[in-house]
């Protein structure tokens, strides 16, 4: 595989830009190598500088679920950018996302449209800070969800206790006031809640865990999230982010029965364009300004041009059939996986929701991120360099989703598979 010109790309970027990327996700520093340069992507596949193309399971880290380039919303974009880019006034497509928005998430009777998934996250907490009158939160070890400061915390291999942030630069009380747990650890949380009573605003956690590899939410988990934190006067927060709109319509939240009180979205609500949104019951959101005393604002906030991508990206979203395809594709890839790497005799779990899924090498269930850490990552590192040279694009990180769209044609997946066999056989 040529990669010349990328490689001269990320000479210069280098130089330039800090370590090259606008976002380190990009960098490859956790598989080695030099990350390939796109300039075009159409359905299931993107090309680089050099020509290459590629099956892509990385799909903009999720907001492409409907495939690269997919014509109706380029075809929303273009008619909208036609009468201007940005008005800094209300718009109809604002009126028209919230609908949308509204009518598809359970939790939702109110949304603010912000322009990305941290800004969504950032102001929720605020939000509940606002609405409970208290500082501290809580988050899960291994859970992402931007990179706002008072998020920016796991803990690491402290199993719970008061947060050290993952960041240089954040400030020590930021950090001081987020607690954190284990996924999949009711225990830790209750006992939070017990040590902190009446302290804390509100507990954050990604419903279906997609930054730690894929890992599912264990049978009463949520349930209990939902009773602790009610219980002791705390809102619960779902980031949605990944899962909205990825795993069903309504998000996780409309399909494992649980209803937070906050729900932050971002990646798929933009139709590759920016956009976050944050939404909740009519009472939380009264908080929020000009109603409520709660501040936030965004010059480019329900962008008209990011506006009808989204209307359009949730339109067809909403079209019959689509999660059911959408379902039916990411268990093929799964099961053709799993068989890959059984029949390679390499130690591998497939965690998969819908068209969400991680390969892990490892051969013990993967339930948190202690279990995830523990997985194989020199052996992952070997397998993505493999699969790329074989025409497929992976997330390159053992610890990211790959995302299965619906431009993900049933041959794509069987040459995947192949791609995969031939993959195991070089490493
Ligand atoms: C990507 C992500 C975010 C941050 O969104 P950005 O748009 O990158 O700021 C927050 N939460 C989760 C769960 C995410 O996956």
């Amino acid at each position: 595989m040529d990669t010349t010109r990328s490689q001269e790309l990320f000479d210069r970027a280098r130089e330039l830009i800090p370590g090259g990327v606008n976002s380190p996700a990009r960098s490859w520093t956790s598989v080695g190598g030099t990350p390939l340069f796109f300039n075009r992507a159409e359905g299931s596949r993107v090309w680089d500088e050099d020509g290459n193309e590629l099956i892509d399971y990385v799909c903009s880290w999720g907001p492409m679920i409907l495939g690269h380039a997919h014509p109706a919303v380029l075809k929303a974009v273009q008619s909208a950018a036609i009468n201007g880019t940005s008005f800094g006034a209300p718009t109809a497509a604002e009126v028209r996302m919230a609908e949308l928005v509204v009518s598809a998430v359970p939790s939702i009777e109110m949304v603010r449209f912000v322009s990305s998934g941290t800004e969504a996250t950032m102001s929720a907490l605020r939000l509940a800070r606002a609405y409970t009158g208290r500082n501290k939160i809580i988050k899960l070890i291994g859970g992402y969800h931007g990179h706002d400061d008072a998020l920016l915390v796991s803990a690491g291999s402290a199993a719970a206790g008061h947060g050290i942030a993952d960041s240089a630069g954040v400030h020590p009380d930021y950090a001081r006031d987020t607690l954190v747990a284990p996924y999949n650890d009711l225990a830790t949380v209750e006992k939070l809640f017990a040590d902190n009573p009446g302290q804390i605003a509100g507990l954050i956690v990604e419903p279906i865990a997609g930054n730690m590899g894929v890992v599912r939410p264990v049978e009463g988990f949520l349930e209990g999230l939902r009773s602790t934190t009610e219980k002791d006067g705390a809102l619960l927060l779902f980031d949605e982010v990944i899962s909205g709109f990825r795993v069903a319509l309504g998000g996780a939240q409309s399909i494992l029965g649980v209803t937070p009180d906050i729900t932050c979205l971002g990646k798929i609500v933009g139709g590759g364009l920016p956009v976050g949104a944050y939404g909740a019951s009519t009472e939380i959101m009264n908080t929020v300004a000009p109603l409520g005393p709660m501040y936030q604002a965004g010059t480019l906030s329900g962008n008209p041009v990011a506006m009808a991508a989204g209307i359009t990206m949730l339109e067809e979203l909403a079209k019959p059939g689509v999660y059911e395809e959408l379902d039916r594709k990411g268990a093929a890839l799964a099961k053709g996986l799993s068989e890959a790497f059984a029949e390679a005799e390499v130690p591998a779990v497939v965690n998969r929701v819908g068209s969400l899924l991680t390969v892990f090498f490892t051969g013990d269930p993967v339930t948190d991120m202690d279990s995830a850490s523990a997985t194989d990552r020199d052996r992952f590192a070997k397998f993505f360099h493999a699969i790329l040279e074989e025409g497929v694009y992976p997330p390159p990180s053992q610890f990211e989703a790959w995302f299965v769209s619906m431009a993900h044609t049933d041959q794509d997946i069987a040459d995947t598979i192949a791609a995969a066999k031939r993959a195991l056989a070089r490493i």
